[in-house]
């Protein structure tokens, strides 16, 4: 089971001019097993929803709620919140020198299961994981997002998905950046993912584009720190024709 719930969400962040509010009450449910697609204009809020929930301590929640099937996740730590089944792709994946992939995916794995993997296995699934996306198998030795080309950061972020195996993942913007192979190949590991039992999606995405490969179950149209519209994937095909003119019409 995974139900994600937001209620009500609302976030800020300190700037030298004070609290700047940037969330203004965020409501959405991911039932078990849903895809839903977050779209939005730049600088609307999307990647602060993102770091929000996953416990970045540079947001200030102000009100509202986050629950994942019950648990109150703002009440965990940023490691509880991993351990309880959240998984977060960054936007703008950080550089880790003298990390190597291999060892960052294995202590990311021991620290959400709480034990070692098995080490046979293991080895067997980073090197189908990294096969799956068309990575070199030397790829591990690498350090951590150091010299990674945008595609090479998404797909790594899209290994770490297919080997942490969490409930709810949350991807922002795994798609910018991205040249149609690597389009395609990020969007069969997401494809993968969400077809196992009961895993939830919040897709974050600034074009359609993605929503060709991955259909979203909901889509939901994010303006100035809230949810302006939700629907089902045909809000998608209205976006890609239209814009977002009349959301920014209508939220002024
Ligand atoms: P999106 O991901 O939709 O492009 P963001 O969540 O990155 O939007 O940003 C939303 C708004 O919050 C923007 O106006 C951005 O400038 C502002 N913002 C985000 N983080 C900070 C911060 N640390 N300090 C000041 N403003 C911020
Ligand atoms: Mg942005
Ligand atoms: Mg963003």
């Amino acid at each position: 089971m995974s139900t994600l719930e937001i209620k009500d969400l609302q976030v800020s962040v300190s700037t030298d001019d004070g609290p700047k509010e940037i969330l203004k009450g965020v409501t959405l449910t991911i039932d078990d097993g849903e895809t839903h697609a977050i779209m939005g204009p730049n600088g609307s809020g999307k990647s602060t929803l993102a770091y929000s929930i996953a416990g970045h301590p540079k947001y200030d929640i102000t009100g509202g709620s986050v629950t994942l099937d019950g648990e109150d996740v703002l009440a965990m730590s940023v490691d509880e919140r991993a351990r309880a089944g959240l998984f977060l792709a960054m936007q703008y994946p950080v550089e880790v020198p003298g990390v190597s992939v291999s060892n960052f995916l294995r202590t990311a794995k021991t620290a959400i299961d709480g034990e070692a993997p098995k080490l046979r296995t293991w080895v067997k699934d980073v090197n189908a994981a990294l096969e799956q996306l068309n990575l070199d198998p030397t790829f591990g030795t690498r350090s951590v997002n150091e010299g990674f080309s945008g595609g090479e950061k998404k797909r790594h972020e899209i290994a770490q998905l297919e080997l942490l195996d969490p409930k709810v993942a949350i991807l922002d913007e795994t798609d910018s950046g991205l040249d149609i192979d690597a389009l395609k190949v990020v969007s069969e590991g997401v494809n993968r993912f969400r077809a196992k039992d009961g895993k939830g999606v919040l897709l974050i995405t600034h074009y359609t584009r993605i929503l060709r490969y991955i259909q979203p179950d909901r889509v939901h149209v994010f303006v100035d720190g809230k949810v302006a519209e939700s629907g089902g994937p045909e809000l998608a095909e209205e976006l890609e024709a239209n814009g977002y003119e009349r959301f920014l019409t209508a939220s002024v």
